[in-house]
């Protein structure tokens, strides 16, 4: 099991999925995004909503920007709707999916 170059804990389960950054042989680099899970419908890949502050200068506020992205849930990471999830970028893995989930935490 390696660390997958990240400064976080491992999970503490094992898997066997090839697609895992710790268990695996998924190598991540870039970047490294948290957000909330809003979608676990398919078993292997969660959705995670991010909200971004946009500045517009005109009115010198900020608009709120809602993002979605796909992430791979590898079977290790424990995850269910409404966690904050930390996702780090990794090869494409599918059309949409090209970030794995390598930790999760309750609702903050
Ligand atoms: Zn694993």
């Amino acid at each position: 099991m390696s660390s997958a170059g990240l400064d976080m804990a491992p999970p503490k389960r094992g898997c066997e999925d090839v697609r895992c950054p710790f268990h695996g042989h998924l190598k991540v680099r870039g970047k490294v995004l948290v957000g909330t899970i809003v979608s676990l419908s398919n078993k292997q890949t969660v959705v995670i909503q991010r909200e971004l502050l946009h500045h517009v200068p005109k009115y010198n506020r900020y608009e709120r920007r809602r993002s979605k992205v796909h992430a791979h849930l590898p079977p290790c990471v424990e995850a269910k709707e409404g966690d904050i999830a930390t996702i780090a970028e990794c090869r494409p893995l599918t059309k949409t999916v090209s970030f794995v989930v390598v930790q999760t935490r309750g609702p903050a």
